[in-house]
């Protein structure tokens, strides 16, 4: 083993995840390529967990923020005001928000998804005065108590030692395919006062599961589930810090469905450039907490806010979305065609956009796949309870030639796990 990796090893916690999947010492990175210190490059269809969706070192931010240091431009300033800021409040709500008839206030939780989350909670609970909020299957939501509360994963939930109180989780969408709707079920388990269980004060959910194997929500699912919030006073929450800033083909993951969530959590590619930096949009009848209710030294980064707001001026271009849909649609039809050639890995497609994969039925396959990708020099990850979904997941700015690259290694790689 390669000394820098030995010293990992010895010095970093046993948690150390990622380091083990790809197991190289990576020194620069350039849109979806990323090289090792002997000089191997590699694509990136993981693009940081989404997190890079503009891909690494993106030139236009990579100005703009070196601009700003060389400047002397203000690093750290709790939420004092700062020019940075203000150009990141203005061009978000002109760019984004206005634009798609979106009125909210910004809330800047703290630096990373999992502040989003944990200030989603206490708002819905603070707005409502109850107490339960609804969750789902195989959702994720991030590591610390609450947001662990309200994710749907045995293993992680775990990692907590203690029992995670006052959350409910339900079955997500299509669940099972049966005549189960889990929709119909959360309406009974409301309407069913004898059970004794209280409303809720939210429901979160991703409209993809990132985490949790890229299940895509119907739209129509989504439709209901507003429906059904608003009947009963219930927060609509979307974890958008996955499926957001375009991985699905539009700046908002629930765009194509037209809801209207009371509570939006945003993090990961919001800040464009791999910076953390974390907002969580609440409608403005929402916005009552007094100052210094919800504090934290890192609530916001002004080079974050930098490179967001340079990040935006991709969204002023109409074609932009349409080009994420071209290569979306031909990820589709690259996986399609891939389930068809190799029925030996009972593939089925998940997901939709720049956010999609294939889950195999056999055991292990998903993971055979991703190892020897890596051995090809693509990275990509594994998702799902089992990681039974190899998860495709590059950069949406990427060019033809680098989705295609990505794509060959692709099958490549099934064609060596399936022997
Ligand atoms: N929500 C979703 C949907 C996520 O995918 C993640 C991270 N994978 C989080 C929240 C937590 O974000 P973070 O790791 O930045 O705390």
């Amino acid at each position: 083993m390669n000394n820098k990796l030995q010293l990992i090893e010895e010095l970093e916690s046993s948690v150390r995840s990622y380091v083990r999947s790809f197991p190289a010492v990576f020194t620069k990175a350039r849109g979806y390529k990323i090289w090792d210190e002997d000089g191997n490059e590699y694509i990136d269809f993981f693009a940081g967990a989404g997190a890079l969706n503009y891909g690494h070192n993106e030139p236009g931010m990579k100005k703009k923020l070196v601009d700003y240091i060389l400047d002397d431009g203000i690093t750290h300033s709790l939420d004092k005001a700062t020019d940075a800021k203000v150009e990141f409040l203005d061009k978000l709500n002109e760019i984004i928000l206005k634009p798609r008839g979106m009125d909210y206030r910004v809330m800047f939780p703290g630096p990373t998804g999992t502040n989003t989350v944990e200030s989603a909670l206490k708002i819905a609970r603070k707005m409502t005065g109850r107490t339960d909020i609804v969750s789902f299957t195989n959702g994720f939501h991030g590591m610390t108590i609450g947001s662990l509360a309200v994710t749907g994963n045995s293993m992680k939930r775990k990692g907590a030692g203690i029992p995670l109180s006052h959350t409910v989780t339900m079955p997500y969408d299509n669940f099972v395919e049966s005549d189960n709707d889990p929709l119909e079920y959360f309406e009974r388990f409301l309407e069913d006062n004898g059970s004794g269980v209280a409303v809720p004060a939210a429901v979160i959910f991703e409209t993809v599961q990132g985490e949790g194997g890229i299940n895509a929500a119907s739209m129509e699912w989504m439709q209901r589930l507003e429906k059904i919030c608003r009947e009963w006073g219930i927060l609509l929450i979307v974890d958008d810090v996955q499926a957001g800033v375009g991985r699905t083909g539009t700046f908002f993951s629930f765009e194509p469905a037209g809801i209207k969530p009371d509570i939006i959590c945003l993090s990961k590619s919001i800040g464009g450039y791999g910076l953390p930096l974390a907002i969580t949009l609440i409608k403005p009848e929402l916005d009552k907490w007094k100052p210094g209710e919800h504090n934290g030294t890192f609530r916001g980064n002004n080079m974050a806010f930098v490179t967001a707001a340079e990040s935006f001026t991709y969204w002023e271009d109409p074609q932009f979305e349409k080009s994420i849909q071209r290569k979306a649609d031909k990820v589709t039809k690259f996986l399609s065609d891939m389930i068809e050639k190799y029925p030996e890995m009972k593939g089925s497609l998940k997901g939709r956009g720049l956010m999609q994969g294939i889950s195999s039925d056999v055991e292990g396959f998903s993971e055979k796949v991703a190892e020897h990708a890596f051995e090809h020099r693509l990275i990509m990850e594994t998702a799902g309870g089992h990681d039974q979904v190899f998860k495709l997941f590059p950069p949406i700015n990427i060019d033809e030639e680098g989705l295609q690259a990505g794509l060959d290694i692709i099958e490549k790689s099934i064609q060596e796990a399936v022997e």
